[in-house]
């Protein structure tokens, strides 16, 4: 697992210096040249964590926060603020910000505010390197050491529920049948032989995981079908 981070800065020179600073600690790390493709990019690939210059041609860096907020987008965002300017941190802070620099900056200095604030966000889940973790928004799972969290909320499953979420979650978007998800816990553990089991299985599951059981996030109802995880 590497976190992965967008960086939506316009200045070539700087966004170059700290994708490269951040790909040699192992991040996977995409650059937005302007708020619009920032905004685009955070909206639709859910990055773990934004670094958000304020000073951009067009849509400026505040307003790219307000709408990643507004969108609700919980990933941890690092303003860069062009000069020692209280009113900028004054503003990205209200606006949800969740760290800022101000440039020029040391990048063994960012570096670290970068990894303070993916382990306040993440948990020590963010340090699991190699290790296989799903993510999904806040949701990680971590499947060697068979670990849920929600953000940094520890969520305690059952063996059964963990290997249904685990054979979903590793496929997203691919709907299993409850007769499919039956035969693959077969193998897990002994379980009645009545599909009926799964629904029970997968609303505890969801009593755990979701927000709001009735209309879940994560894991879906495929109706007449089966159950599918939430395609990123
Ligand atoms: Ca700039």
């Amino acid at each position: 697992m590497s976190a992965t981070i967008l960086i939506v800065e316009d200045e070539f020179a700087v966004a170059r210096g700290i994708q490269y600073a951040l790909q040699q600690e192992g991040y996977q790390v995409t650059v937005a040249r302007s708020g619009e493709e920032g905004l685009d990019f955070a909206t639709h690939q859910a990055p773990d964590l934004v670094v958000l210059d304020v000073r951009l041609p067009g849509m400026d860096g505040f307003e790219v926060l307000r709408r990643l907020r507004a969108v609700g987008s919980k990933a941890p965002v690092l303003v860069l603020t062009a000069r020692s300017d209280e009113v900028d941190k004054v503003i990205g802070l209200e606006l949800g910000a969740d760290d800022y620099l101000t440039k020029p900056f040391g990048l063994r200095e960012l570096m670290s505010r970068i990894k303070a604030l993916l382990r306040r966000a993440y948990g020590d889940l963010a340090d699991a390197a190699g290790g296989r973790v799903i993510r999904h928004h806040d949701l990680l799972i971590d499947l060697e050491r068979r670990r849920v969290q929600r953000g940094q909320r520890r969520i305690s499953l059952t063996p059964t529920e963990f290997e249904i979420l685990r054979h979903l979650a590793s496929r997203p978007g691919r709907v299993y049948t409850r007769s499919e998800l039956l035969e693959l816990l077969r193998d897990y553990e002994a379980l009645d032989q009545d599909e009926k089991t799964i629904n029970v299985h997968v609303s505890h599951l969801r009593e755990k995981l979701e927000d709001d059981p009735a209309a879940p996030a994560f894991v879906l109802t495929v109706r007449g079908v089966g159950y599918a995880f939430a395609e990123r």
